[in-house]
This record gives C-alpha cells, sequence and structure tokens, in this order.
C-alpha cells in the first residue's frame, strides 16, 4: 500500500543537454528553494534527486536511463526521485515502467507545476506524471535562481514546428509558443538591475519569435531593439536559429544594435541540397549560401556558428565532401559536429542507418581535423588586434587571471583581479592555445 512520503530537506540536481535545460534546472533550483530545501551537490546526501533530462542523442538518454536504472538497484530506496525534461515528455508514463522506482515525472512544458506534483507525490506516496503537448508559459522566470553573476538565459520562445527529419525536438517540446514581449523586456530590465551585463536569448528558433502571435506586433528583430535599449545590457547574444527565417531585418540589426554581439549561429547541417532536403531543411546548399553572402555584405566582421551531422542516411562520399568543402569555405567560428545517430520517433527513425559506424567516424574525424586548422588560423590572424572581453570570472588555476568572451564568442584569459568581473575590458591579443586566446589588459 502506498504510504505518505517524508517532506525532504535537500535536493539533488542533474542537468543533462542544452542550455534550455539549464535555464529549466535554474527555475527548478528557484522553486525548491523558496519551499524551503537547500540544495546539496552530493547526490546520495539529497532527500529529492531530479535528473532534467536531453533526448537529442540516443547516447545522452542511454546515460541517463543507465544511471537512474542504477539507483534502483540500490537495496534502500531513501530518496524521491524525478525524471524532467525532454527524455520525460518523449517517454511520457512508458518511464515508470522502465524505472519503476522513480516518483514522478514532469514534462518540458510542465516545470511550473513542480510545485504541485511534489505535493501530490508526498501526501498520496504514489507516482505523478504530468506531460502537457504545448507550453503556456504559465513559468515564473523570476524564480530562476542563477549562479552565474554576469550572463543570464532568457527564454523568448519554446517548442518548434520546422520537423526536421532527424529531430525530436517538435514532438518533446511541442510548437512554436512566443512569449510576451513585455514580459521579456521586464526581465531584461530585472536582470540589469540586478548587475547582469549579457543576456542570452534562447528558443529553439529564437527567430521565428512572433510569429505565432501576429496581433502582438513583435518579431524577432523589434525584440531585440526593445531589449537593445535597456540600460545596463551591455551584450544581448541568441540562439539558436534557423537559417530560413534569419531575415535582412535581423542582419540589419546585428550591424546597428551596440549591444548585439556580431556572433550568430546558423547551422547548415549538411552540404548536399540532397541531403538537406532528406533533413527537410526547407533550404538548397544555394539558397544557405546566398544569405551567408548576404549577411557577411551587411555586417563583414560577423562570425558564424554551426551544427553539422554526418552520415546521415544515404549520404555518399561525394555528398559527405560537399559538407567538407562547405566547411572549409565558410571558416565557421565555432562547429558543433555530429555523427548520425537514429532518434525513436523521428522519420528519419524509419530509414535504414545505411551509413556504417566506421565511415561516419572516419568522416567526422576529417571534419573535425578541418576545423581544428581553422580554429587556429582564425587565432593566429587575430593576434596583435584590440577585443573588447566581458570577464566572467578568475580562472580556477590562477585568481590573478581573468578570462571572458569577446563579442564573437572567442574565450581570453588575461592578467586581472576579481574586481574586473562583470566589466568589459579592452585587451590586447598576443598568443594562443588549443582553446583559449590570451591577452594583455589596455589601460585606458
Ligand atoms: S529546427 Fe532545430 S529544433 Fe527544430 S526540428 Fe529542426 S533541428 Fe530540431
Amino acid at each position: 500500500m502506498e504510504q505518505a512520503q517524508k517532506n525532504p530537506k535537500t535536493f539533488y540536481i542533474r542537468t543533462y543537454g542544452c542550455q534550455m535545460n539549464e535555464l529549466d534546472t535554474e527555475i527548478m533550483v528557484g522553486t525548491l528553494e523558496n519551499r524551503g530545501l537547500t540544495r546539496t551537490l552530493v547526490e546520495n546526501e539529497a532527500d529529492l534527486l531530479i535528473y532534467n533530462t536531453c533526448s537529442i542523442r540516443d547516447l545522452a538518454e542511454r546515460k541517463v536511463m543507465g544511471k537512474i536504472g542504477q539507483l534502483g538497484r540500490k537495496k534502500e530506496k531513501k530518496a524521491l526521485i524525478g525524471v524532467t525534461g525532454c527524455m520525460a515528455n518523449a517517454k511520457k508514463d512508458s518511464l515508470f515502467r522502465k524505472l519503476p522506482h522513480i516518483d514522478f515525472v514532469l514534462g518540458t512544458n510542465n516545470i511550473h507545476d513542480l510545485d504541485y506534483v511534489l505535493d501530490e507525490v508526498i501526501a498520496t506516496g504514489k507516482q505523478a506524471f504530468k506531460t502537457d503537448d504545448q507550453f503556456t508559459f504559465e513559468l515564473d522566470y523570476t524564480k530562476a535562481k542563477r549562479d552565474d553573476k554576469v550572463k543570464a538565459y532568457v527564454s523568448i520562445i519554446r517548442g518548434c514546428d520546422k520537423y526536421c527529419t532527424y529531430c525530436v525536438v517538435p514532438y518533446t517540446r511541442g510548437p512554436e509558443v512566443s512569449r510576451d514581449c513585455l514580459d521579456i523586456v521586464n526581465e531584461c530590465k530585472i536582470l540589469a538591475d540586478q548587475g547582469y551585463r549579457e543576456v542570452t536569448l534562447l528558443g529553439q528558433n529564437v527567430n521565428s519569435y512572433g510569429k505565432d502571435k501576429p496581433d502582438m506586433g513583435c518579431l524577432f528583430h523589434d525584440l531585440l531593439y526593445r531589449i537593445d535599449k535597456i540600460e545596463g545590457i551591455d551584450r544581448i547574444r541568441f540562439m539558436t536559429s534557423h537559417p530560413v527565417d534569419i531575415t535582412r531585418e535581423l542582419m540589419e540589426a546585428v550591424r546597428d544594435l551596440d549591444s548585439l554581439c556580431e556572433f550568430v549561429h546558423f547551422p547548415i547541417q549538411a552540404g548536399s541540397s540532397r541531403i538537406l532536403r532528406k533533413m527537410h531543411r526547407i533550404y538548397t546548399y544555394e539558397q544557405y549560401m546566398e544569405k551567408i553572402a548576404m549577411f557577411r555584405k551587411i555586417v563583414p566582421n560577423v562570425a558564424l556558428g554551426t551544427d553539422i551531422i554526418v552520415g546521415f542516411p544515404t549520404e555518399t562520399e561525394e555528398e559527405f565532401q560537399m559538407t567538407y568543402d562547405a566547411l572549409k569555405e565558410i571558416e565557421y567560428s565555432v562547429a558543433f559536429l555530429f555523427a548520425y545517430s537514429a532518434r525513436k520517433g523521428t522519420p528519419a527513425m524509419r530509414w535504414k542507418d545505411d551509413v556504417p559506424e566506421e565511415v561516419k567516424q572516419e568522416r567526422l574525424h576529417r571534419l573535425m581535423e578541418l576545423q581544428e586548422g581553422i580554429y587556429a588560423k582564425q587565432r593566429q590572424q587575430m593576434l596583435g588586434e584590440t577585443a573588447e572581453v566581458l570577464v566572467e570570472a578568475a580562472t580556477t588555476k590562477d585568481p590573478n587571471l581573468v578570462k571572458g568572451r569577446t563579442r564573437c564568442w572567442k574565450n581570453v584569459v588575461f592578467p586581472g583581479s576579481k574586481d574586473d568581473i562583470g566589466k568589459l575590458v579592452d585587451v590586447k591579443l598576443h598568443s594562443y592555445n588549443n582553446q583559449t586566446l590570451f591577452a594583455t589588459p589596455i589601460n585606458n
């Protein structure tokens, strides 16, 4: 027979996956601390364990299933266990069959129900689950408990309507729902008052912002103009984007707004138009390249980021070579490179995963080598230049060195103190290693 559970006093929360999940975790931490619980970083000391999961890759899912499965093999079950995030939406109540020892499942669109679900589990001792298909922006973002004091994530749109054939997001996060622009601007003002200097606007496809709410009269570039006016916010970033929704107005905003950083994620995914069609990316390689050319004409110093998948079903060596050539030609500043893995529930799952794993890995390796060379070349070209760095923290190894990022998202380390944290400092770049540029501050 079920029994009422003890009220938990401490909690441990672990986040898998993307920035959207990190922000959801910050909101859950705030909610739990408001309830009087104390966060612990030691898993086996906590009365409540929450795993905020990711479904984007098979490996990420297997890792978390293994992790939570292990907890079920413990003789004594002490802590309450909750599974939140994309796996909760993708697997719904079947999670209870696979992991019978968990206590609640909360979908990405139900983070605001955490208090309610916890009350239910504690009162009844029964398992509880809540996974809605559509997000309703009932979340109180001011509850978020952020560890970072300089940069903050701000959610502007949830879900995705693009339905790329390899991606689970439209199924795990539901359709696009834009947050009210006044709420977003208000949150940014509050963050500025709290001393935050940089906001990153988050969504699966931020460029679609506002299209689902035509009455609001605020598209993505309009929102950027509004946030740019907020005193104290020195930098605006956003992620992630779909190339189709990157408009001329957005490019002009990157050129014209002082606080909007000249770094834009512009994911190509593949260099072959046939593969792009099979991925349902709704642009051809030629259309993509035209947009890149337009962007570089409007903002000559724009730095671009990308995601690429190699070994998509039916990809030939020749088609892979097109991706390789695109990477070489475009010279992205940041590239996230992946080998394809089929995701349950996606259209691509129905196709034979016919590129052998060793071929995928070999193609991935070739792309990585190419990109490493591009990174090194870009860093080399920056030597002797000056850059503006927003200082985020002292380095862990040496308190007399501080680290931060340039507007174009390059990591920089230079001599400084904790008084520099949160400030914009002009530096001269003099050397680099694999990940980082080293610099000397310029005393104005
Ligand atoms: S646009 Fe991005 S989030 Fe949306 S389906 Fe495609 S890959 Fe997934």
